[in-house]
């Protein structure tokens, strides 16, 4: 298979033209069709040579590529499939909600943190994606021109796939590439705290951290990741970080019934957060199989959530979308697995 050009910097465009024998503007033409314009192939690419194009089509792929297939559920919300490495599947989710049109991309094929409550981490780790293929999941959705906001929330653990998800990350804010804001973009992760140091210093996009309880013994049962990197860590590390006046780190919690959902942890949550400009987005659990873990009803869902206010934190209950065609991270890739 020929290298794929979407997903690289301005630099390595710059670079493999200079290889090629190409003059020295070619980088920036080639960005230019690639991240701007809605071409899929160098055919297309009308003010490169035809030597330029046919040197490019015989030495690389554009690597721009189109879902297989989507699920559109009730609610607005799509899940779309993109084939993935041997005969597996990446999910990518398109959210509109108003104003705000999110799309929520993978960054791994399945994922090794094998976090209790999760689909992708049962389905074990597969592969990394490279930068293009983060960035055609925004790329080749129909409605890639409306999307206000990225979120790096699919399967896999971005930050265990830093270098490729810095990469997408400097394509989707630079003016030569996709030129958005990275305030629009935001990364999340279980905590893996040299990674996230990381990413903090080399990316301006938002930061969410999966939390789930603020007490270490009861994360280590549902995240693995506590053992070797413990929240007392994270937090620290967040705590002496300057996010300035614009960057936002904010805290997932997903409320699991006689777990995670009682007074002490709210009070908990408060001490712990103490000192952190934050906001907590409450997640209500969608069971999947062989898991133990349920949902609390609503009452306490809400009830959780006004505590939380109450001790000064800010906090949003994120809406469920997308029930019917399994929107819940991993559980479409999987079924589409069991189906073949
Ligand atoms: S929750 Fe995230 S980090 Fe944990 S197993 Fe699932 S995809 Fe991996």
């Amino acid at each position: 298979m020929r290298e794929h050009l979407f997903g690289k910097t301005l630099k390595e465009l710059n670079d493999l033209s200079v290889k090629l024998g190409l003059p020295s503007f070619t980088g920036r033409q080639l960005a230019e069709w690639l991240y701007k314009k809605e071409v899929s192939s160098f055919e297309e690419m009308t003010n490169l040579s035809l030597k330029a194009r046919a040197l490019l089509k015989e030495n690389y792929e554009t690597g721009i590529m189109s879902p297989t297939d989507v699920q559109v559920s009730v609610d607005g919300t799509k899940k779309y499939l993109f084939p993935a490495l041997e005969g597996k599947f990446i999910e990518t989710a398109y959210i509109p909600d108003g104003k705000r049109h999110t799309v929520c991309v993978s960054s791994q094929v399945g994922c090794k943190m094998g976090c209790l409550f999760c689909m992708t981490g049962k389905q074990g780790f597969q592969g990394d994606l490279s930068s293009g293929e983060i960035l055609n999941q925004y790329r080749s959705i129909p409605e890639w021109r409306s999307i206000t906001n990225l979120v790096y929330m699919g399967m896999g653990e971005p930050l265990d796939n830093l270098e490729e998800v810095l990469k997408s990350l400097e394509v989707l804010t630079s003016d030569w590439g996709f030129a958005l804001s990275p305030r629009r973009i935001t990364v999340s992760t279980i905590g893996i705290t040299p990674a996230m140091l990381e990413f903090l210093n080399r990316s301006n996009a938002h930061l969410a951290v999966s939390l789930h309880t603020p007490f270490e013994e009861e994360r280590r049962k549902l995240m693995p990741v506590q053992q070797v990197y413990p929240l007392k860590e994270v937090l620290k590390e967040i705590k002496s970080w300057d996010f300035g006046r614009q960057r936002r780190v904010s805290f997932e919690y997903i409320l699991f019934k006689d777990f995670n959902d009682s007074a002490s942890h709210v009070n908990e949550l408060s001490r712990i957060l103490q000192g952190i400009r934050c906001r907590i987005n409450l997640i209500r659990f969608h069971p999947i199989p062989d898991t133990p873990l349920e949902s609390p009803d609503e009452l306490t869902i809400n009830a959780f959530k006004d505590k939380l206010i109450a001790k000064g934190i800010t906090t949003t209950i994120r809406a469920s979308r997308g029930q019917d065609i399994w929107a819940a991270c991993g559980l479409l890739s999987t079924k589409k697995l069991a189906d073949k």
